[in-house]
């Protein structure tokens, strides 16, 4: 079994859209492409806006949609799609990042080689580089099965991927695969469940903001 049939939660559709128009920062580009490896429902729904665009722009320049254009973009959306199936196989049993997977870019040696810097007992994180507003757009983070992070809300929007693991808050039970795509209006608490320590992937595009004062006190350690 895959993750791909698992997968309960999707990035919204402005997200996916925004993705497909290339207007995502890069921290936030490296999180939606590794859900699509995993989601067949969301590489859809990206080559549609994608098929959208590239029409809206035949229309702008007023040239008459061509019927062997459309044939031979969809020629090319089948054959990217057969490659990234491979690679989602291989993600979905264990995320082993060969060299076509966006995540191997920054991830050279894998999710096992990861140096893990300790914020509080419980939680480690590791910093990817990505550009961005300020170093630290994009990270990983293990949270140990029972701990649970303080309540907090988002300065802006925070894209989170499950790659190992599960956890459940306010919004849902996440697992591997799982993306929450979360705005300034959700406060939520995760709380890692299971077995084994939770490996998210995380993009952030401004510092989060949390509630409670032990959340306060963990947010230079963590830097988020
Ligand atoms: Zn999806």
């Amino acid at each position: 079994m895959t993750a791909l049939s698992s997968i309960r939660h999707h990035p919204k559709s402005l997200t996916l859209a925004a993705f497909a128009a290339g207007a995502l920062d890069e921290a936030r580009s490296v999180v939606i492409s590794t859900h699509l490896t995993l989601c067949d429902e969301c590489r859809r729904a990206v080559r549609d806006f994608e098929a959208v665009g590239s029409a809206s722009l035949e229309a702008i320049d007023a040239v008459p949609m061509n019927e062997s254009a459309l044939d031979s973009f969809w020629a090319r959306a089948g054959r990217q799609d057969r490659a990234t199936e491979a690679t989602s196989r291989m993600a979905a049993n264990d995320f082993s990042l060969d060299r076509t997977h966006p995540l191997a870019i920054h991830l050279r040696d894998g999710i096992d080689a990861i140096e893990w810097r300790q914020i509080v007992p419980g939680v480690a994180q590791h910093i990817v580089p990505a550009e961005g507003y300020r170093p630290g757009v994009l990270r990983l983070l293990k949270i140990s099965p029972g701990m649970r992070i303080p309540m907090h809300t988002h300065g802006d929007e925070e894209l989170t991927l499950i790659l190992r693991g599960a956890y459940t808050d306010e919004v849902g039970d996440f697992a591997r695969g799982d993306l929450a795509d979360l705005d300034d209006e959700v406060l939520h608490a995760p709380l890692a469940t299971g077995d084994e320590p939770c490996i998210c992937l995380i993009a952030t595009s401004a510092p989060l903001r949390f509630r409670t004062i032990v959340g306060r006190l963990m947010q230079p350690f963590i830097g988020l």
